[in-house]
Order: structure tokens, then C-alpha cells, then sequence
């Protein structure tokens, strides 16, 4: 390890040997970032230039691990970050940390493509003449330090907002009392991605934001539109947990997912419930007896056979657990309702909110900033400073966010990427990555995660922490309170133990104990609460959802994340209308033909996909994609957020979903952006898909969809073992005419889940593209390498979420078929926490 002295001696602007290390690593930077970040791309790889003067305590070629924490979303999972010849090359889950248990997600690993992102500010600006210009340090510290004081002087303090990324630790509070030292109010915590309505319903029922989901406990999972494998709350913990879960074939959970788009989650449940937009209470009201069958049916479009069936196998399967995902106008009501269906046992058993996630504490509503941007427009903000968080993009264009921040006097961006609300600022100040800084988080109650830098910062930016440390100092009535010389010092002077104990804490990567200030919950403001959708006009329900990867747009100046294939549609690079196969056909569209889906807030053109696993009057929408200045590769795409009316549900959160829209042929093409060659096996069974019950019993696989679920229904409900064949049913439509033979394969044989078959897909079409036995490519006729799991086997076989440890590009390859990548990811996830065991690990107290 090396010491401080190290690093003075050897980076400082007198180092002995003549050589600036940090300006030798920033000429290495180039030539690495280069390599790291082009991957696939076609972009000019710059000039990767040697060591030729080694570093301090770096080896050529030899590998050191910090153990940190990603900040990649507010969740906290604990990273190891391989670092070699002084840069990050790849990040792995840290195997020790007890929020994430050695995985990480695709964002977590992508992390690294925004340390290096070539659009990265290369150093702090000021706006002269209207443009943003580059300015040294010293010139944008004191131009902030000026503004601070004018703000102050003036009487405007008061009305000076901070709008920060959200995140537990210890910065939240840090934070604040730098803005109560300058007379300023707390700040706002926002994180765009965040289910407000979900949060606000567990704190009034389980008095915490989020319980942890014990799905071993539980007999049957019920989610109403909670895609809680991929993008609804603390996912890789939840992944982790189902497909633990899912691997007890004895004790393995139901999972019935009731929403109108099939998501990931809703791919790996074993029934799948379409019901309408909006009408999710009902199927709520059904399960707590408040509702019948036929009541149900009605307002949800679903058949009575199989909602009664369902009701019935709810009744009968304890315990339980019941989530609800938000997103409607009466989300908070739906996630109430559902919250409720636990008192039977559930709370304590399969929810508990003592194992609670922290991350979700504290956060600003969207209500809260379409609030701030009505003061804006009105002239009632003096200074507005943003870090970590674009409510410009993010926010439906109908709030006018962009627009209000026109008028506010002056503002300060802390972002260290272009985006659509840092381009609007006066100065920016570009805060390190993550990868390069020092921070806490505290995930879960008693866990301090540590943040240390892995590396040395690639361009000229620096810790927004010692930022405002620095402009404290400058500050005759502040200067007293900061006597530390930077943040790290400060975080030291607070850890139990002090430094000591956070050098031996290091190398593991986490701690016991807290430093996080106690927090309230904040006060839901006044909403713009929307109408029922069904009050609203057009043709088709629009649906607008969370891009799994991309996510509020955060990950679109991340190529790995637009290369991607999205696990449910297998789209990259670009946004599509996702609509019934049916409802397209009878639209006259085909893949990549235009439509226009209108709104009473605006219009976008954009290619169709025909998805079988969306409600037929539904079109759906992903979120991230269509940015304007958030650099090189997030122009890809288009922003549903601008077509979206600003509307809240009554927590404060966008309403998702909560209008009609008006679909129409637009004329023209546009090829679609994918990977897939084709939706279906065709019986093939290259990645397979089988029901818990025939995986229990050693029967063949089946069908995993509504289909299956009428007919168990029709042979006698839960009486028939979920997921078997009733006796004297009819063979599955998976036996397609013409069909090559499989009988090389081993027995289990169903569609791939992308198949989304439900009751809506064409399971006899003939339609076999490339996979037709006459098809000029002899596709048909090829044994993949990829084989799936024998029935006989007993190693386990989850059906879980997607893959939470493989490398991006691993991830990339995968989905060429979505259950092989779901099987692969728990493999490989579960292959890691039993086997491998974490290289040693090293401390960054050398570097900053
Ligand atoms: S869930 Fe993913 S993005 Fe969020 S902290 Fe964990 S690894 Fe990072």
C-alpha cells in the first residue's frame, strides 16, 4: 500500500523524478481509453503509448483490485475494480459485499465507459459570450465563489437550490450542511428512475422505502407490472434472491405477472396476465375479495376462467408475496391495495422490512421538481446548481423544465458529461467519476460501502466535495468550519475507528456501522394529479417503461449499453413502437414500418416492432434514448418523454402511464435495429423454457403462458399441479407443420419464452424465416453448441433475471436467445459466490 508521502513525492508538481504521474497517466489514458471504450465500434483508435517510467507501485502488466462501491444508480453495490498499469479495465462484483454478493449488473460493469467517455468535460467552463468556454480552476472556483456571494448578498440565499444525484452515504449530508453554512435550504435528492409511488405506499405500510423480498420464503410470487428482475427497485439483490429462490425445484415459487407488456420479469413468470393499462386495481380488488371474477374480467379484458383460476390459487398459496410496480395514475392507490394483500402473513415472513434497502430513503419527487420549475419560470430561483442529474431530459417535456432554467439567474453544473442540463448552465465544474473519488454509501442498515478511487482521474476534473470544500475556505464566514484539507480527511475524521480502522476496512470494501445522517421522509407535495386514462382519447393505450440498460437515459452516452440487445425486445441503438402482432396485421405494418403515436402533449415517428407479449391495444414505448446533447452515441433513439403529458400520480411521481395515444401509418421504413434473426426456436429447442411443476415431476416441458393457465383452470383450477398438462388436453400449437426434427434434443421442449405466447400468439403460424427447413441458408438443419440443461439434471435451472455477472460483451452475445442468457447468467452467478474466491485486494490511500 502506498502512503501519502508516496503520492506527494511522486504526483506533485516538485516529484522528484521530474515526471508528472498524473500527466504521464493522462498521455496513457488516451491510448487505454481508447482500446477499452471502442470495443466494437468503428471509431479511430488513438496511439496507445508504453510505461516507460513505471509509476509508483505499479508493475507492468500486473494487476491491482480496490474494492468500491458502483454509483451507477442509488443501490450501493459493493465493486472490484481491476486496475492495471494505472487504469480500470473491468469492474466485477465485489464477492463479500452483502447488498450485491459478488454480481453486478450491466450498468455496474458500464461504469467504465463512462470513466472514459471521450465527451467527458475535459475540465471546468464558463459560458462568455453566450458559449461555454474553458477556464482554469482557479478562474471557475472563484467565478463560483463570486456567484455564491453575490447570491448571499442580495438576500437570494434562501432561494438557491441544489439539485443532487440520489445517493445514501455520507455526501447527502455533507452536503447540507456546507448549503445551511451559506444560508442556502437542503438540497433535492432526485433520481428519475426511482418508483416514487411504490416508495411512498411502503413507507405508509411497512414504514420503510424498501423491504427486501425473501422469494424462498414465499409459496407464490403475484407482481402487478413490478419488473423486479430488471428495473424496479434494488434488482441485482432481487435477481439474486428469485433465482436462489427458483433453484429449489422442492420449494421454488409460483411467479404470476399481470401487466400489458410482458417485461423480463414477466418472461421468466410462469403465468402471464394481459390485462389493460389502468385497470390493474381490479385484478387487485379480485385478489382481496373485494371484486369477482366477472367484475374483474370486465374492467381488465381478461377471461374469467382464468382470473377466477387465479384468485383461487392466491387464496390458496401462503405464504405469499404481492408487489405492485407503480407507473399508473392511481399507482399509489394500486401499490396500497397491494401492499395490503400482505397482512395475511406475509410481512415479517416473505417482506421484511427489518432487511430493508436504504438507498430509496429521501428522495425528491418529480412532483417536487416540476414544482421547482414553476418558481424557476416565475424568477423565484437566485442560483440553481445541478450534480448527477438531468431533470432536463428526464422529466416530461411537457413540465418545461429546459425552459425554466432559461430563467434562472445563474447556474452551476457539477456533471462531469455533456447533457441536455448542463448545457444550459453558466459554469460547470465537473465532478470526478466515481471510479476516481472518495465516498460512502450506506445500502443497508449497518453496512458503510466504501468508495475509493481505483485510478487517477483521466482528465482535468475534480470531487465535488472538494469543491465546495475549497469555495468554504474561501469564504471568511465559512472558512472555520472546513478545517480539513479535502473530503477524504473529512470522511476519515467521521469513520468509526478513524483511520485505521478504515485502512484495514478497505481491502474488503465495506464496514459496520453508519454515518449516514437520520432521515425523515419528505413531505409529498401538491401533485398534478392525472385523470383515469380512459378519459383521455386515442386508439391505443401508450405505455411507457424503464429501459432496462439506458434506464431515465443515464446510460445512453454508454455504447456497451446501446449494443446491448434489450433482454425482452433484443433492440439496440434505437427506439421502436412495440405492438401486437395482431393489432399491427391488422394495421396493414410490418416490422419497421413507420406509425406516428400522438399525444395531446406531441408526436413522435417511429419504426414498429411486433411484440406477442404486449396487450393488443397497446403501443409501448422504452424511455433513455433520443438525446440532444448528452454526446456521440446518445443521439441515438428518440424521447417518449416528449410526447408524455405531465401528469403525477398522487406520491409525486410520473404518471407512465397514464394516457391514450393515437396510432397511425406514418409510410416509410426503417430497419430494424436487432440482433435476432429470428423469435422463435421453432421447436428446436436451442434455450428452453420449462414450468416448475413438469421441472418437479420430470416431464417434458411446456408451455409457460396464459394458454397453459386456461387450461389448467379449465381441468380444475389449483386442484392440477401448476404448470402440468391436464389429462386429455390438447397437444400444444408448439408442434408446428412442418417442423424439423429435434428428437436429438433432450426431452424438455417449449417456446423460448421471447415467444411471449400467451393466449395472443400464433403458435400454429408457419412462419419459420431462416429456421424453415427449406430456407436457403440450411439454418435449420445446424446443432447450435449451446444445449440446455437435461430434465434429469439436478443442477439447477433458474429462470431468472438477466445475467448479473457476465462482461457486456458476454452479456452482448448472449441474448442471441434470452433463455440461454437467463440460464447463463445464474450459472455463472452461482458458479462465482460458490467457487472463486476474490483476488487480493489493494487500497487506494496512494491516490485521488
Ligand atoms: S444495481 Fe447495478 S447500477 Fe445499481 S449499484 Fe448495483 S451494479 Fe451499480
Amino acid at each position: 500500500m502506498s502512503t501519502d508521502q508516496d503520492r506527494a513525492a511522486s504526483s506533485g508538481p516538485n516529484a522528484p523524478n521530474g515526471v508528472k504521474r498524473r500527466e504521464f497517466l493522462k498521455v496513457l489514458g488516451v491510448g487505454t481509453a481508447a482500446t477499452t471504450m471502442l470495443g466494437c465500434t468503428q471509431e479511430k483508435v488513438e496511439k496507445l503509448i508504453p510505461y516507460l517510467i513505471s509509476p509508483d507501485q505499479t508493475v507492468p502488466g500486473v494487476s491491482n483490485y480496490y474494492a468500491t462501491t458502483c454509483r451507477e444508480c442509488s443501490a450501493g453495490c459493493g465493486v472490484i475494480a481491476e486496475t492495471r498499469d494505472g487504469r480500470t479495465i473491468k469492474l466485477e462484483g465485489n464477492p463479500e459485499h452483502p447488498v450485491n454478493r459478488g454480481a453486478l449488473c450491466a450498468r455496474g460493469q458500464a461504469a467504465l465507459q463512462g470513466l472514459y467517455n471521450p465527451d467527458r468535460y475535459r475540465g471546468p467552463m464558463a459560458r462568455k459570450n453566450g458559449q461555454l468556454q474553458p477556464v482554469n480552476w482557479d478562474e471557475a472556483l472563484q467565478i463560483f465563489a463570486q456567484k455564491l456571494g453575490e447570491t448571499r448578498s442580495r438576500g437570494g440565499a434562501g432561494s438557491a437550490v441544489f439539485i443532487n444525484q440520489h445517493e445514501s452515504g455520507s455526501f447527502p449530508g455533507f452536503l447540507d450542511a456546507w448549503l445551511a453554512a451559506f444560508g442556502m435550504p437542503p438540497h433535492l435528492s432526485y433520481d428519475a428512475g426511482a418508483d416514487h409511488a411504490v416508495i411512498a405506499a411502503n413507507r405508509q405500510t411497512y414504514g420503510v422505502a424498501w423491504p427486501r423480498l425473501d422469494f424462498r420464503a414465499a409459496r407464490l410470487v403475484v407482481s402487478i407490472g413490478a419488473d423486479f428482475l430488471d428495473s424496479w427497485g434494488a434488482m441485482v439483490p432481487q435477481q439474486l434472491d428469485f433465482a436462489e429462490a427458483r433453484a429449489d425445484h422442492e420449494n421454488a415459487p409460483r411467479l404470476i405477472y399481470v401487466g400489458p407488456r410482458r417485461s423480463l420479469t414477466g418472461l421468466n413468470a410462469d403465468q402471464w396476465i394481459d390485462c389493460k393499462p389502468g385497470s390493474e386495481m381490479a385484478i387487485v380488488q379480485l385478489l382481496g375479495g373485494q371484486a369477482s371474477a366477472q367484475a374483474a374480467a370486465q374492467a381488465t379484458g381478461v377471461s374469467e376462467t382464468v382470473l377466477d383460476a387465479f384468485a383461487r390459487e392466491f387464496a390458496s398459496s401462503t405464504p405469499s408475496i404481492v408487489i405492485a410496480g407503480g407507473g399508473g395514475a392511481d399507482g399509489l392507490e394500486v401499490a396500497l391495495a397491494a401492499n395490503a394483500l400482505n397482512s395475511r402473513g406475509n410481512v415479517g415472513t416473505t417482506i421484511k422490512p427489518n432487511e430493508g434497502y436504504l438507498g430509496f430513503d429521501r428522495m425528491a419527487s418529480p412532483a417536487e421538481l416540476r414544482a421547482l420549475a414553476t418558481r424557476m419560470i416565475t424568477g423565484g430561483v437566485s442560483l440553481l446548481m445541478v450534480r448527477g442529474a438531468n431533470p432536463a431530459f428526464t422529466l416530461p417535456k411537457a413540465v418545461g423544465f429546459a425552459e425554466a432554467m432559461a430563467r434562472v439567474p445563474f447556474k452551476v453544473s457539477f456533471s462531469s458529461y455533456p447533457d441536455e442540463s448542463s448545457e444550459l448552465a453558466d459554469l460547470i465544474l465537473p465532478d470526478h467519476h466515481s471510479l476516481e473519488q472518495w465516498g460512502d454509501a450506506e445500502p443497508v442498515r449497518g453496512t458503510i460501502s466504501l468508495q475509493q478511487p481505483a485510478m487517477d482521474p483521466v482528465f482535468d476534473t475534480r470531487a465535488t466535495s472538494d469543491v465546495l470544500i475549497a469555495v468554504a475556505k474561501k469564504d471568511p464566514a465559512n472558512a472555520a468550519r472546513y478545517p480539513t484539507a479535502d473530503y477524504r480527511s473529512w470522511l476519515i475524521g467521521r469513520f468509526p475507528g478513524g483511520a485505521a480502522a478504515l485502512a484495514a476496512a478497505l481491502p474488503h470494501g465495506f464496514a459496520s456501522g453508519s454515518l449516514a445522517e437520520p432521515t425523515t421522509p419528505r413531505p409529498v407535495p401538491p401533485v398534478h394529479a392525472t385523470a383515469p386514462i380512459e378519459q383521455s382519447s386515442g386508439n391505443m393505450y401508450l405505455v411507457v417503461y424503464p429501459h432496462p440498460f439506458i434506464g431515465d437515459g443515464r446510460g445512453a452516452n454508454k455504447p456497451w449499453l446501446q449494443e446491448i440487445p434489450d433482454p425482452v425486445t433484443k433492440i439496440c441503438w434505437q427506439t421502436v413502437a412495440e405492438m401486437n402482432p395482431g393489432t399491427a396485421e391488422r394495421m396493414g405494418l410490418a416490422n419497421g414500418d413507420l406509425v406516428t403515436v400522438r399525444t395531446a402533449a406531441g408526436s413522435l415517428t417511429l419504426p414498429v416492432l411486433r411484440y406477442p407479449g404486449i396487450q393488443r391495444d397497446t403501443v409501448a414505448i422504452a424511455t433513455g434514448r433520443g438525446h440532444t446533447h448528452a454526446g456521440r452515441y446518445a443521439k441515438a433513439g428518440l424521447n417518449p418523454l416528449e410526447i408524455l403529458p405531465d401528469g403525477e400520480d398522487r406520491a409525486g411521481g410520473v404518471a407512465f402511464v397514464s394516457t391514450k395515444a393515437n396510432v397511425t401509418k406514418a409510410g416509410g421504413y426503417a430497419h430494424i435495429v436487432t440482433t435476432e434473426g429470428s423469435a422463435r426456436q421453432h421447436g428446436r429447442g436451442i434455450g428452453q423454457a420449462i414450468a416448475i411443476a413438469d421441472l418437479r415431476a420430470g416431464r417434458p416441458g411446456y408451455d409457460s403462458g396464459n394458454a397453459n393457465a386456461a387450461e389448467i383452470a379449465q381441468a380444475g383450477g389449483t386442484e392440477t399441479p401448476a404448470g402440468e398438462r391436464p389429462e386429455g388436453a390438447a397437444q400444444h400449437g408448439e408442434e408446428m407443420p412442418g417442423d424439423a426434427s429435434h428428437a436429438f434434443l433432450p426431452g424438455m421442449r417449449s417456446p423460448v419464452a421471447n415467444d411471449a405466447q400467451g393466449e395472443q400468439g400464433n403458435p400454429l403460424s408457419n412462419d419459420k424465416g431462416m429456421y424453415d427447413p427449406k430456407h436457403w441458408s440450411g439454418m435449420a438443419k445446424r446443432r447450435w453448441a449451446m444445449t440446455a440443461t437435461p430434465r434429469t439434471t439436478s443442477r439447477p435451472l433458474a429462470r431468472t433475471g438477466k445475467s448479473a455477472r457476465s462482461c457486456p460483451i458476454e452479456q452482448a452475445l448472449a441474448p442471441i436467445c434470452c433463455e440461454v442468457a437467463r440460464w447463463r447468467g445464474f450459472v455463472s452467478s452461482a458458479t462465482t459466490r460458490a467457487g472463486k474466491t476474490a483476488a487480493p485486494i489493494s487500497t487506494r490511500a496512494s491516490c485521488r
